[in-house]
């Protein structure tokens, strides 16, 4: 009903608003990314309809169904893995790309951006448990990587992400919300230069994402149910 989704998007923004001031911040210092994934476009409408305009897809292909059906005004973030042969077609979907992994696919999509003409945000996501599951850069690849990431042209960094193992309580997922925040305050020391961002919280753990510094807070069931 579309009153249940309308009514659980108040909620979850009042709670982020909520968790932000309690992190010492401004309310409207976490942004929240509304994960569309498996929900066709007319749900999404209904979130649309409310007035939100930041929207998360995990893979390219959705995106390239769904994004056309949607108004021109919404923010589309890719957050799922991205396949190189993928880029090209991303690029002109997605403003906002938060799994970029590798020096190498951080370069190629910066060369389809120039060619195409845009330049998209990127938060370099972490996988801060060497989880072998898991996407993302390890910590020291990225810390040997940054000088060659920041002189790419057509992409503009702007911090990091991760999904954290599986934890059986908002609180377990804490450490590694810090350890995300001081590899990020680490980075920008050594680079002379501020990653405002971290991409970090979902459903089950924004709150603790956000009272550890998360700047966007990526949440899907908590707004549409759960996918089945
Ligand atoms: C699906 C997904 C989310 C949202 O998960 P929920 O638990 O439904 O909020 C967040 N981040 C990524 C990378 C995802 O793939």
């Amino acid at each position: 009903m579309s009153s249940d989704i309308t009514a659980n998007l108040g909620r979850i923004k009042q709670r982020v608003a909520d968790a932000s001031v309690r992190s010492g911040r401004s309310a409207d210092a976490a942004q929240l990314l509304v994960v569309s994934k498996t929900w066709p476009a007319e749900k999404v409408s209904e979130v649309v309809a409310a007035g939100h305009l930041a929207y998360g897809e995990n893979r390219v292909q959705e995106g390239e169904e769904k994004i056309p059906r949607l108004p021109d005004h919404l923010h589309w973030h890719l957050i799922g893995h991205l396949q190189r042969n993928k880029v090209r077609k991303a690029l002109p979907l997605f403003q906002t790309i938060h799994s970029i992994d590798s020096l190498k696919l951080a370069r190629y999509t910066s060369n389809i951006a120039a060619e195409l003409g845009v330049k998209p945000k990127i938060y370099l996501q972490v996988d801060l448990a060497a989880e072998e599951t898991k996407n993302g850069y390890n910590p020291d690849k990225l810390r040997d990587d940054l000088d060659d990431l920041l002189s790419l042209e057509n992409v503009s960094i702007l911090g990091l992400m991760c999904i954290p193992p599986m934890a059986a309580t908002p609180e377990d997922a804490r450490p590694w919300f810090v350890k995300l925040r001081e590899l990020r305050d680490e980075l920008e020391h050594r680079a002379g230069q501020a990653f405002p961002g971290l991409s970090m919280g979902m459903s089950g753990d924004f709150e603790v994402a956000i009272e550890e510094g998360s700047t966007i807070v990526r949440v899907g069931s908590a707004i549409f149910g759960s996918r089945t």
